[in-house]
């Protein structure tokens, strides 16, 4: 399959991974931002492969382990009214919010329904005028133009009864607070292709100026990551910290022009609590006052909302790359994808999940 096959083949690994290795002359810790390249690193043991003096720690971007607590109870309690169809994309029915998740609502009787397209949740909307449609926005930069279109729609059409719960955060504020912790030892980032086909590079620059770090842009087939990593490491060698795209085949500087536009049309930005790592200043998006007649949180007064975390998940320091899952010492005991304790165990690209999935057999959990 074009795009897919030629970006595994074992000779070119072999290539890239020989360059890596006589290049490679002191250790170098560098952070894969996507929760989708850590799994990509994990399944094909690309991590097992590198010199060992390069370490790759796995960052926060995976979009349902960061969705605040806070976020996943209102949807519960959104889920749960009675004139409400919730929808959602299938990762986030199995993420535990404080005591129960959208699967054990949907047992009790609450309409929530998987999507793959917030327009299919706006197409609900219309068949049901007599409902209320809440399609459940959460995601980074990759996610936030089709959910800028649905709203963006919504409004054209005159369609009243359909809103968005919306909990975007967005890559290079989560970068700079990274940057900023005492406990960080990042020295060079693989930002996420897919984020930067939206967004571009234009945000990067000054970030890798400011903490003199290099931060190439990385796609998720294994030569794309050790692509990116084989240019981090050339960069970290020489002294350099620029930014560089080791995804032209979808990235340009400029990003994707009618994206932005939609983004920017519907959104703002806006403060974000971040699930396990607390709030970063001006790391999401929200819905902007033109539209603010579309946001759930407005729309459903859920009252108070008491979250509370397991007190034995550190998923918190998973996200921050200061633990690995495996460290944690519920892993693989107490907390499983069929009995989660924390979303990095159940999403699609979470951290801990990858390491159940395709580590558990090596690493034994850390009592
Ligand atoms: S293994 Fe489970 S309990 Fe531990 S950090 Fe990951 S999600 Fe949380």
């Amino acid at each position: 399959m074009k795009f897919i096959e030629e970006f595994n083949d074992p000779e070119l690994a072999h290539r890239l991974l020989d360059d890596i290795h006589a290049t490679v002359t002191r250790p170098w810790a560098m952070m894969e931002v996507c929760g989708g390249q850590t799994h990509s690193i994990i399944r094909h043991g690309l991590d097992q492969l590198l010199p060992k003096e390069v370490e790759l720690i796995h960052g926060p971007g995976c979009p349902v382990c960061v969705t605040p607590l806070e976020m996943i109870d209102k949807a519960l309690a959104i889920a749960s009214r009675p004139e409400v169809i919730f929808c959602s994309f299938g990762d986030m029915l199995r993420v535990p919010g404080t005591g129960r998740d959208l699967f054990r609502v949907r047992g009790e009787g609450g309409d929530v329904r998987v999507v793959y397209s917030p327009l299919d949740a706006l197409a609900i909307a219309r068949r049901h005028p007599d409902r209320q449609v809440v399609f459940f926005g959460i995601g980074f930069e990759t996610t936030a133009p089709a959910n800028a279109m649905a709203v963006y729609e919504a409004r054209r059409q005159g369609i009243t009864n359909f809103s968005l719960l919306v909990s975007h955060v967005c890559v290079p504020p989560a970068i700079e607070a990274i940057m900023q912790s005492p406990d960080c030892r990042v020295q060079a980032f693989l930002a996420a292709g897919h984020v930067c086909s939206v967004m571009g590079t234009a945000q990067y620059p000054e970030l890798a100026e400011r903490h003199r770090v290099p931060i190439v842009v990385t796609g998720f087939e294994p030569l794309d990551i050790l692509e990116g990593v084989r240019r981090t490491v050339r960069q970290l060698e020489r002294g350099e910290h620029r930014v560089e795209n080791a995804y032209p085949r979808a990235v340009r500087a400029e990003g994707n022009p009618a994206a932005l536009r939609m983004i920017e049309e519907v959104f703002e930005s806006a403060d974000r609590a971040w699930r396990g790592i607390g709030t970063i200043p001006a790391s999401g998006l929200r819905l902007s006052a033109a539209f603010r007649a579309y946001d759930a949180e407005e729309r459903f007064d859920v009252g108070e909302v008491r979250t509370a975390e397991p007190a034995e998940c550190r998923s918190g320091e998973v996200l921050q790359g200061l633990l690995k899952p495996h460290e944690c010492a519920a892993f693989g005991t107490t907390c499983t994808p069929r009995t989660p304790l924390g979303a990095t165990m159940v999403s699609n690209e979470g951290a801990c999940a990858a390491y159940y999935l395709y580590r558990r057999l090596e690493v034994a959990p850390v009592g």
